[in-house]
This record gives structure tokens, C-alpha cells and sequence, in this order.
């Protein structure tokens, strides 16, 4: 690499205007900018549409030689690549799509240095004669874009990304990495970081709120006409509506068009041409409502998107949190509804069936962490925010769980129990295990740690263990229990929770919902 001189900050803001037309950074932008020019290696984790990509692009600009950016998706790739030539800025793509001669192009203009960004698709990245050839050229640094591909917790697992630090190694020493995400659980963040060896990376981290999102769940039941009297409520609205397969977004797609919904599907399975045209029609109004496969969104940047419906349960909240982000983009409230059933988290449980063992272990536990969230009464954005290692203090008001709250009941001696069997097999155990032990059931492993013969075994013999699941996870969200970053599932006692132990006080916790009763309910009324 080569060193890089400073430009001074007015640069930045020069550079802003005149290539971008902006008149202002948003947000830490400009932070991550100036960390990136002084070839420090850093780690961005921000929401969809915060503008991750102009801490790259803009960089790119002021040092010399090229940037390497690796991209996982090749659609998006060549729209990023057409919008900063438009800009004006020499950026090019090296991936499968091109032919001998374009890629012998591409590569000499690189090694000429005319080149500012150079998008790289992982599978190109890890060819021998990428590698030759980047060895030539003289490289400002390495931007990972989508880095939570690299985590087999993410919702996106690319195997070959696992391989970008090698390659960054083999180019020789001192390539800065700037690493993009908008998906980091903390286990996934850790995971990125571990995997790029950038332990000593400025971490710049926002918040995930999306204040103007409302979050609702419903059970699955009458499905279809609950989803034609919302969409219905929602006129000339514009919406998605997320299926799991393509069979169900055909199926949803024609069912609100013969309600008069002007509404188009999309999905892999259809011509490209088609669904090009799907999309920009979506895009230029001429629909309202478009049906899809998580397949559609990726890169999509409508702003006025005012709901966005999951008609099937999602795999993993990262994955939910994503599409549900693409709703209200522009500031303006949007709704993101849910439904929700057990047998749709079995199903996708059974699709698991032919993957290796730990892809399949890690789907399952993404799916429970989803039920949980469906089955929880607990304010949803607590629960989201939680999820993506963000304390949330107060209830928000602005979800189902706060519009419709459950009764609440006095938990002081549960919670109790419940953190002081934590402490008592030894802060190595999970929600299961520590539930089945505060219950004094027995089973091989409660009798091979010798749990059953502890002060605690037996003492919440009054509860059943969807109640102690359901606390236990209560105490995680409220900060008196910790996950263990670690060891993943494995739960810890926090310092809160000591105190709680040293000082116990009121706390009133909900039950989980039961939504099969809230279903008889409703139609008895
Ligand atoms: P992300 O990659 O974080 O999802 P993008 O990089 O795609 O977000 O940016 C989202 C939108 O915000 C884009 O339309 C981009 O042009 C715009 N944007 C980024 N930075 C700025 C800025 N400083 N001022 C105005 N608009 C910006
Ligand atoms: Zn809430």
C-alpha cells in the first residue's frame, strides 16, 4: 500500500459537493472518512440507508491508487458502479458477468491507476489470477461491504468471504480494510472482526432504531383475509408483502389482484425481464403492492414504502429486521406486520433437514430466537434492539406489545430463584437446562452435573417451563442475565443481577402470548 498524505477536512467537504452533490455529512460519515484516509483499519455498523457506501467511495477519491471494494451481489455491484459514473468517478467491476478481453480492460486500467474503486465479486477475488493481478496494482485499501457474510450467524453466509484475510495477507502488509455491515448481532460483529484479524478496527456503531417503524405481530389464522382488509385500508399505499416460496408469492400476488389491489410479484424463479419490469413498476408507482421473496429489496431504495407484511414467519430477526427496514425510508411512519405461527417455524425447520450438521444447528436457534420474539409480550422494539447488543431502557409505545399491553404480575420471587440457579450451576448452562433444573426435572445431564442435588433444584416446581423460558429470557432483556459472547446460548449472570440478588425488589413481568387463545377468543366474540 501506498502512504497516503492527509487531505485537509475542507477537501472532504469539497470532494462532497462537487463529486456527490451533498452539502453535508450525515451522521459519524465524516469520522469514518478520516479514519479510512489515515489508513487505520476500520468497522462500520450501521442500518440500511445510514449511507455506508460514501465512506468508501468518497476515500476512494482522495488517496492514490485504487480501492478494492468486495461486493456479494452482482446486480448491485453493477448499479453501484453505473450511479458513481454517472458522478463521473472511474469505478469498474471484475466479475463473472464480464468477458476475456473486459476483464484484460478492466485490469490494465487498474494497474494504470485510472481507476478509483474496483468492485470485486468474492468468487473473482479468490481466483489465481485476481491475486496475480492485484499484486501488480497499487491498492489504497480493501473495503468489505456486507461483511456479516462472513459469519455463519448472520443471515447470509458466504463461504468464500472467509477468505478475503488471506488474500488481504497475500497482497502484503499494511492494506487498510474498511469493513460494512447492517446486520451485527453482537456474536456476528465479533465473528467479522475475529474473522478480518481487525481486533485494533475503529468500531463506528449507531443505533438500529427505527423510530417511525411500528412493529405488530398476528397469529396466522385467517390470513389471507386479514391481509386484503389491511392491504385495503392501505389504498395506493405503497407495500411489500414478503412470502416464504415462490409458489406462495404467485398465489398472494393473484389473490390481491382479483381484489382490485394493484399488485405484482417477484421472485428468482422469474424471467429477468419480468422482474426487472416488476420492480420498476414498483418503483414508479404504477404499483402499489409488490409480492416477494426476500430475493427483492436488496439495494431497493424506495423511501415512501409505508408497510411491509411477513405473510409467512421469517428465518431469523436479522433477516426480519432487514426487510423490515426498507419501510419508511423516508422519515414517515410505516408498519411492519407479522404473522406468526409455531407450524410455519416447524416447516422452515424441516427445510434444514439437508444441511450440515452446524448450518442446521445455528438455523434452528435463529428460528427459536424468532418464535421467541412472536410468542413475547414484551415491547418488540426492547426486544429488537436487544437482539443487536442495544439497550433499550423504556418501553416504546409504538408496537403492539405497548398498544395492547398484557397484564403484568409480580415476579420479585422468580426472578430470584431463577438468577440464583444461574449462579448456582455454575453460569455454563442455557435457558433449557436451567429451567428444567429450577423445575426438578430430571434427565442425563441434570444427573451427570450433579444438579439435582443443589439448593435450587425443585424450587420453581409451581411453573412450567414455557413460564421459566419465557422469565428467564424476561431477566436477559432487562439486563439482570447476559448471553455469553462466547459460547453461544449459554447465559450469565450480570452485575444487575447480583445487585438484584444482594437487594431484591418489585419487578412485574407478562406472560408470554398464547395466541391459539387469542384466536378462540376472537371468534367467540
Ligand atoms: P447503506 O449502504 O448504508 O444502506 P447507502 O450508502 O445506499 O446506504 O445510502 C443511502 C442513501 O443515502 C443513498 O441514496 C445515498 O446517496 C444517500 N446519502 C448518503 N450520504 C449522504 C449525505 N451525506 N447526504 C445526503 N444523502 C446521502
Ligand atoms: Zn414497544
Amino acid at each position: 500500500a501506498v502512504k497516503q498524505q492527509v487531505p485537509p477536512e475542507a477537501d472532504l467537504k469539497g470532494k462532497l459537493k462537487e463529486v456527490f452533490g451533498y452539502g453535508q455529512f450525515r451522521g459519524v460519515q465524516e469520522d469514518i472518512i478520516q479514519n479510512v484516509i489515515k489508513g487505520h483499519n476500520t468497522f462500520v455498523i450501521m442500518p440500511t440507508g445510514a449511507g455506508k457506501s460514501l465512506c468508501y467511495q468518497l476515500p476512494a477519491l482522495v488517496l492514490p491508487g485504487t480501492a478494492i471494494v468486495i461486493s456479494p451481489l452482482i446486480a448491485l455491484m453493477k448499479n453501484q458502479v453505473d450511479q458513481l459514473n454517472a458522478f463521473g468517478v472511474n469505478a469498474q467491476f471484475l466479475n463473472s458477468t464480464l468477458s476475456k478481453s473486459e476483464m484484460n480492460r478492466v485490469k490494465r486500467d487498474v494497474i494504470s491507476g485510472e481507476v478509483r474503486l474496483l468492485y470485486v465479486a468474492p468468487e473473482s477475488l479468490t481466483k489465481e489470477d485476481t491475486i496475480e493481478f492485484l499484486h501488480k496494482a497499487t491498492i489504497s485499501f480493501v473495503a468489505i461491504d456486507e461483511a456479516h457474510c462472513i459469519s455463519e450467524w448472520g443471515h447470509d453466509f458466504r463461504p468464500e468471504y472467509r477468505k478475503i484475510r488471506g488474500i488481504i495477507d497475500n497482497l502484503g502488509s499494511g492494506v487498510p480494510i474498511i469493513a460494512l455491515t447492517a446486520t451485527a448481532t453482537p456474536k456476528v460483529q465479533q465473528d467479522i472482526q475475529k474473522n478480518l484479524q481487525m481486533d485494533d478496527a475503529s468500531v463506528f456503531k449507531t443505533s438500529f432504531n427505527r423510530t417511525n417503524l411500528y412493529y405488530e405481530v398476528r397469529p396466522k389464522h385467517n390470513t389471507k383475509k386479514q391481509l386484503i382488509q389491511y392491504v385495503k385500508q392501505h389504498k395506493d399505499q405503497a407495500g411489500i408483502v414478503y412470502c416464504l416460496s415462490r409458489k406462495k408469492v404467485e398465489e398472494i400476488a393473484e389473490l390481491l389482484r382479483v381484489n382490485d389491489v394493484r399488485a405484482l410479484p417477484y421472485h428468482a424463479g422469474l424471467d429477468p425481464q419480468v422482474r426487472m419490469r416488476n420492480q420498476d413498476a414498483f418503483l414508479h408507482e404504477e404499483c402499489d403492492v409488490i409480492v416477494a421473496t426476500i430475493a427483492f429489496g436488496m439495494g431497493i431504495d424506495k423511501p415512501d414504502v409505508r408497510f411491509v407484511i411477513h405473510y409467512d414467519t421469517p428465518k431469523s430477526i436479522e433477516g426480519y429486521y432487514q426487510e423490515t427496514g426498507r419501510g419508511g425510508r423516508d422519515g414517515l411512519d410505516g408498519d411492519c406486520l407479522m404473522f406468526y405461527s409455531y407450524d410455519d417455524i416447524v416447516k422452515l425447520e424441516k427445510f434444514n433437514k439437508d444441511k450440515p450438521v452446524t448450518e442446521r444447528d445455528n438455523s434452528k436457534l435463529l428460528l427459536q430466537e424468532m418464535a421467541n420474539y412472536a410468542d413475547s409480550a414484551v415491547c418488540r422494539r426492547k426486544q429488537l434492539l436487544h437482539y443487536f447488543g442495544e439497550v433499550f431502557e423504556k418501553d416504546c409505545g409504538f408496537c403492539d406489545n405497548c398498544r395492547h399491553p398484557k397484564e403484568r404480575f409480580e415476579a420479585q420471587n422468580e426472578v430470584l430463584l431463577a438468577l440464583k440457579a444461574v449462579v448456582q450451576t455454575g453460569e455454563r448452562f442455557g435457558l433449557d437446562h436451567t429451567a428444567t433444573v429450577l423445575m426438578g426435572m430430571s434427565n442425563p445431564h441434570v444427573v451427570s452435573y450433579g444438579h439435582n442435588s443443589l439448593p435450587i433444584y425443585g424450587e420453581g416446581k409451581d411453573h412450567d417451563a414455557q413460564f421459566w423460558r419465557s422469565l428467564l429470557r424476561q431477566t436477559l432483556l432487562n439486563g439482570l442475565l447476559a448471553k455469553d459472547v462466547e459460547n453461544f446460548g449459554v447465559i450469565r449472570i450480570a452485575q444487575k443481577g447480583l445487585d438484584f440478588i444482594e437487594n431484591p425488589h418489585s419487578m412485574k413481568l407478562t406472560k408470554d402470548h398464547n395466541y391459539d387463545e387469542e384466536v378462540k377468543v376472537e371468534q367467540q366474540q
